[in-house]
C-alpha cells in the first residue's frame, strides 16, 4: 500500500484515458516480433513481461517454466510489454504463434481494447491472420492494418486494399500511402495533411530511422514520378470514400491502413501515434448482464490465461488477469465473482519471469500476473467493493482432436480427476460420447501445443500418465440433437458432447463435410467461432 492511502478513484479514470491496450495478428513471419521491438525502440519499455519472441538467437525468453519449453526453444507464455510513449501508456499483450498457437492465442484478444493486424506486403491476408481476424470481428475490436515489409518487393498497394475488403469486409482507410512500389520504399503521404515523410535508412534498423517532412512541391521535386503515382492513387481512394472516420474505425467496420518496414523502423513512429490518437481507451467493460462498470469503480479484472509449473522448484499457478476498472494495490484481497471466495493477491507481477518484479499498482487496461492463482479460472472475474462478473470467455472452434487413455488403467481416479482439472482450467477442450465412454474422452484443442501441455500436467501433476491418439478429424460444427441422429449413420463424421452442452460434429475435413451437406441439406451445422 502506498504510504497515503489507496489511490483514488478519479486516479483510475484519469489513468485509463491514458492506456491503450492492444495485440498483434498476424501469420508467423509477417514480422511481428521485428515490429515489437521496433516499437519498444521508439517508445520507452516501461516493464518487459516474459519474452518478445522466442526465436533462437533472437532475444531471450525470460519465462523457464517447463523443461518442454526449453527443449523447443518457445515460449508458451503470453504475457506483455508496457511502452510509455507521449504520455500515454501502451500495453502489448502478445499473442503466441508459430508452434505455441493455442486457444489462448484466441483468449488474449479478449483482454484487448483494439488489434493491430499486420500483414506481409508480398503475401497478403493469410491463414492466421484470417483466423484472430474473425475473432476480432466476433468481439467487434477496431482494427489497425499495418502493411509491413514494404522495402521488399511486394504486391501493388491497390490490390492489397481489395483484397482487405474482400477478404475481412473492413473498408480499409489508410492513412498513408506508400511512395515507390513495393521493394522501392521511399516515403509516405500522409492523405490528411497532402504532406510527405521521406523516410532514410540507418544501418540495420537498429536506430529510430529519421524522417523528413516535407510538402506537396517539395516532394515532387525530391522523387518525381514515384511522388505522382502515389498521389493519383490516393486521390483514387479518396473517390472511393477510402478516409478515416473514427466511429466506423471503432464500431469494427472500417480500418486504418498504414504501410510499414518494421525491419527498418520506416512507419513505426506513425503507427505509435496512430495508437494514441485513434485507439480507444480502457473504456467501461459490460458485465454479465450488459451494464457497463465504470472505469472508475472499485478494482475489477479478469482472467484470461492461467500458466501452471511455471516454477518446477514450487509449483505455483499465474493467472493473468486484464484490469477492467479501479486501481490495482499488489497486496489488496479481492474477491473471486464464481466462488465468491476471498484472494489475496500477495504476489502480483505484472511481467514474469526471472526478474519477478513486483509491481505495486495497475489501471485498466494494465496487465497483472497474479502468483499462486490456483484457486482462479479461465474467464474469473475478480474485484472489490461493489460485486460484478464479467461474461465467460467463449471457447473456441478446435481443430485438432485425440482420444486420450490412463496408461495406468489402476490410477483411473487420478486420470478422471486431471481431465476435470485441465478441462476448467481451458488447458484443453474435452469431448464425450457414450460410444467412446468415460475412460477414452477425447481432447480438443485449437493447436497441437495445448496436447504437449495437457501430457505433460496429466503425468507430471496427476500422477497418471496418458496415451494419446490422433484423431484424423480438423473440423468442428455446432449441430443439434436431431442433426445428430442423421450424422451417426453417416461416414467421417462424430458427434460428441461438450461440457458446455454444445454438441459438436467432427469432420476430417471441408469436403467431408460438403459431401455430407449435399446429402442433408437441411442439417444443422454451425460455425463456431474462429472456425
Ligand atoms: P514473426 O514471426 O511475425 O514474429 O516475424 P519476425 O519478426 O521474426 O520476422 C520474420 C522475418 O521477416 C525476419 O527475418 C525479419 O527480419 C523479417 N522482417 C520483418 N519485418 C521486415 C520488414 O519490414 N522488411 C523486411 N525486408 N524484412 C522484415
Amino acid at each position: 500500500m502506498r504510504p497515503n492511502g489507496p489511490a483514488t478513484d478519479t486516479e483510475a479514470a484519469t489513468q485509463a484515458r491514458r492506456r491503450r491496450t492492444f495485440a498483434v495478428i498476424s501469420h508467423p513471419d509477417a514480422g511481428k516480433s521485428t515490429l515489437t521491438e521496433a516499437l519498444a525502440l521508439h517508445a520507452q519499455a516501461i516493464t518487459e513481461a516474459g519474452h518478445i519472441n522466442g526465436k533462437a538467437g533472437r532475444r531471450h525468453t525470460v519465462s523457464d517454466w517447463m523443461s518442454m519449453e526449453q527443449a523447443r526453444g518457445i515460449s508458451i507464455s503470453s504475457a506483455s510489454l508496457q511502452l510509455t510513449y507521449r504520455d500515454t501508456v501502451l500495453n502489448l499483450v502478445d499473442t503466441p504463434g508459430h508452434a505455441d498457437f493455442s486457444e489462448d492465442t484466441y483468449r488474449v484478444l479478449a483482454a484487448v481494447d483494439a488489434a493491430i493486424m499486420l500483414v506481409d506486403a508480398a503475401k497478403g491476408l493469410e491463414a492466421q491472420t484470417m483466423k484472430l481476424f474473425a475473432v476480432c470481428k466476433h468481439r467487434g475490436i477496431p482494427i489497425i492494418t499495418v502493411i509491413n515489409k514494404w522495402d521488399r518487393p511486394g504486391r501493388d498497394p491497390l490490390e492489397l486494399m481489395d483484397e482487405i475488403t474482400e477478404r475481412t469486409g473492413l473498408t480499409p482507410t489508410p492513412l498513408t500511402w506508400p511512395v515507390g512500389i513495393a521493394g522501392d520504399f521511399r516515403g509516405v503521404i500522409d492523405r490528411s495533411e497532402g504532406s510527405y515523410d521521406a523516410f532514410t535508412a540507418t544501418a540495420g534498423g537498429a536506430q529510430i530511422a529519421p524522417e523528413e517532412h516535407m510538402d506537396a512541391e517539395q516532394a515532387a521535386a525530391r522523387e518525381g514520378e514515384a511522388w505522382i503515382t502515389a498521389q493519383e492513387e490516393s486521390e483514387l481512394l479518396e473517390a472511393s470514400g477510402a478516409q478515416h472516420e473514427q466511429e466506423t474505425f471503432l464500431a469494427g467496420v472500417s480500418t486504418p491502413v498504414l504501410f510499414a518496414a518494421a525491419v527498418k523502423n520506416f512507419g513505426v513512429r506513425r503507427l505509435l501515434d496512430t495508437l494514441v490518437e485513434l485507439a480507444p481507451p480502457a473504456t467501461p467493460r459490460p458485465d454479465h448482464a450488459g451494464n457497463p462498470r465504470p472505469v472508475e469503480a472499485p478494482f475489477s479484472a479478469m482472467v484470461f490465461k492461467l500458466q501452471t509449473g511455471m516454477n518446477t522448484a514450487h509449483r505455483d499457478r499465474v493467472a493473468f488477469v486484464r484490469v477492467c476498472s479501479g486501481v490495482f494495490e499488489r497486496g489488496m484481497v479481492v474477491t473471486t465473482a464464481r466462488t465468491g471466495r476471498p484472494f489475496a493477491t500477495k504476489y502480483a507481477q505484472q511481467a514474469f519471469g526471472q526478474g519477478r518484479d513486483g509491481v505495486d499498482t495497475a489501471y485498466p487496461g494494465d496487465v497483472v500476473g497474479l502468483v499462486n492463482a490456483a484457486a482462479l479460472s479461465i474467464g474469473d472475474t475478480i474485484y472489490t467493493g461493489e460485486p460484478v462478473e464479467f461474461p465467460p470467455l467463449p471457447t473456441f472452434a478446435p481443430e485438432h482432436f485425440a482420444v486420450a487413455r490412463a496408461v495406468d488403467i489402476g490410477r483411473y481416479k487420478q486420470f478422471r480427476k486431471g481431465i476435470t482439472q485441465l478441462e476448467a482450467e481451458g488447458v484443453v477442450q474435452v469431448l464425450r460420447s457414450n460410444l467412446r465412454g468415460d475412460q477414452a474422452p477425447v481432447l480438443a484443442a485449437v493447436g497441437p501445443m495445448q496436447f504437449e501441455v495437457a501430457e505433460h500436467r496429466m503425468a507430471d501433476e496427476f500422477s497418471s500418465p496418458v496415451r494419446l491418439e490422433t484423431l484424423g478429424y480438423t473440423l468442428a460444427r455446432r449441430t443439434d440433437a436431431e442433426s445428430a441422429q442423421v450424422l451417426a449413420n453417416e461416414r467421417g463424421v462424430e458427434v460428441l458432447h461438450r461440457t458446455d452442452g454444445e454438441l459438436l460434429a467432427l469432420f476430417a475435413d471441408q469436403w467431408r463435410m460438403r459431401a455430407v451437406q449435399r446429402n442433408h441439406p437441411d442439417l444443422t451445422l454451425e460455425a463456431l467461432i474462429a472456425a
